[in-house]
């Protein structure tokens, strides 16, 4: 009988490490070249399925006396929540952290929550401009008005004169989320901050640009005038699928409201066990999130210019087609965008998805993104070299097997480990193995 459980569970085991294997080997395998994504290292991987997994931690972002719901901690979770509060602020210059969301879009739900009330107003970017799906749902439901922000078409920039026309011809409105996940530009968000009125907050999602703005290569929001600066933690930074909440003063009158609603309105755990992923992350952003980031637009720049000198039609020409990770490629209507990334990309190993380009009268395409391959040591000739590839594949037609092996050349000089701007190379010594086995006892 025993014996047979034993048997049991070790085919279990066995069965979901060969599905591991065969996940790791298409990731290995794969030119990922989506914008939402990224390569974790392998101390990010490792940590977040261990230590405190299964334990409750909730601590607000500000100070609380135990209540209701106290749970005992051995101290450790305190002090990794406060490690990971402590490298976020310093990071994103902020007077607070909330590690609590759960990603990007319980983050901006929480915001718009605890700041809009019914009949309020908050504005976003629509999605024709490239605005998150999370908000206008909900706030439909609750009975808060959407205003759009006013887009200038050639410069994809948000024009400030009739934003700010905007806000004081509807005092209802509370609220102005940057919630931008087609993201070629900055916006000027200092312009914006310095005429709004004091009623009104200024939010950042940076879910798309965190690991640029950490990386020294966009402006810090927070210090442009924004009040508070929200997102995810696994697209540009390559963390877990997580979120943050940020505020530059932390006697902010919405901290409360906010966190209130991230936890326990919204969220009752909130997955503890990636803290310190979080913080392993942050960390790799401190040590080489400048020359990662500056890595990562240099690409994105250079990927750009060779797919349209390849004949390409991409976004953006007028201002030298991005200044983020982004890269946005139109292809036609929706069914040839969907055909060339299922039916050709694919099938050479390139990981992308088909969208609706912003500004582009809805035609669909490719919004393509540069940090994860970037990880993985590429550099500008390299993207160039990709560019030539798509251009045989999608514009002349050539056969994939050729492509195919291309790309697999290009990968195996870009191994998954050990990835670049990481702490990778910390695990190639013993002393360090042993101290993970410690970890995951
Ligand atoms: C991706 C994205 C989100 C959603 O993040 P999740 O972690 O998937 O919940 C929210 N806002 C913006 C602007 C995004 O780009």
């Amino acid at each position: 009988m025993i014996y047979e459980e034993n048997t049991r569970d070790l085919i279990l085991l066995e069965d979901i490490t060969s599905l591991f294997r065969v996940d790791n080997t298409y990731r290995k395998n794969s030119l990922s070249l989506t914008a939402s994504e990224n390569y974790p290292s392998m101390l990010v991987r490792v940590l977040g399925s261990s230590l405190s997994g299964g334990f409750y931690h909730f601590d607000p972002p500000y100070d609380a006396n135990p209540g209701e719901w106290y749970f005992p901690d051995s101290g450790s979770m305190q002090e990794l929540s406060k490690k990971v509060s402590n490298i976020g602020m310093a990071i994103f210059e902020a007077e607070t952290f909330d590690w609590r969301p759960n990603g990007g879009s319980a983050a901006e739900q929480a915001v718009l929550l605890g700041i809009c009330s019914r009949g309020d107003g908050f504005v976003h970017f629509a999605h024709k401009d490239g605005g998150h799906f999370g908000l206008e749902s909900i706030a439909t439901k609750v009975g808060i008005k959407i205003y759009h922000f006013p887009i200038i078409e050639k410069t994809l920039l948000i024009d400030t004169a009739k934003l700010i026309k905007m806000v004081y011809d509807h005092p209802e409105i509370k609220l102005i989320i940057l919630d931008q996940s087609f993201k070629l530009r900055f916006q000027p968000i200092s312009k914006i901050a310095s005429e709004l009125p004091d009623s009104v907050i200024l939010t950042y999602d940076c879910s798309h640009d965190g690991g640029l703005i950490a990386g020294g290569a966009f402006p810090q929001p927070l210090l442009q005038g924004v009040d508070i600066l929200h997102g995810n933690t696994h697209k540009t930074i390559p963390g877990p699928q997580k979120g943050f909440i940020s505020f530059s003063n932390k006697e902010h009158p919405m901290l409360i409201p906010v966190s209130t609603w991230i936890c326990p309105n919204m969220q009752s755990n909130s997955h503890s066990e990636l803290i310190a992923p979080m913080l392993i992350a942050f960390s790799e952003l401190a040590s080489f999130g400048g020359e990662y980031a500056r890595q990562t637009i240099k690409n994105a720049k250079s990927f750009a210019a060779a797919l349209s000198d390849e004949g390409f039609f991409v976004s953006g020409e007028y201002f030298g087609y991005t200044e983020t990770h982004q890269v946005h490629l139109i292809l036609g209507t929706q069914e040839k965008a969907l055909d060339i990334t299922t039916n050709i990309l694919s099938k050479s190993g390139i990981r992308v998805n088909n969208v609706e380009i912003p500004g582009s009268n809805g035609a669909f395409g490719l919004r393509l993104g540069v940090q994860a391959m970037t990880r993985r040591g590429l550099k500008e000739t390299d993207f160039k070299e990709i560019a030539r590839i798509f251009a045989d594949l999608i514009l002349k037609k050539k056969n994939h097997l050729d492509a195919t092996h291309e790309i697999k050349d290009i990968l195996q000089e870009f191994p998954l480990f050990p990835l670049q701007y990481s702490f990778d190379h910390m695990l190639e010594n013993d002393a360090s193995h042993d101290l993970l086995r410690e970890v995951l006892r």
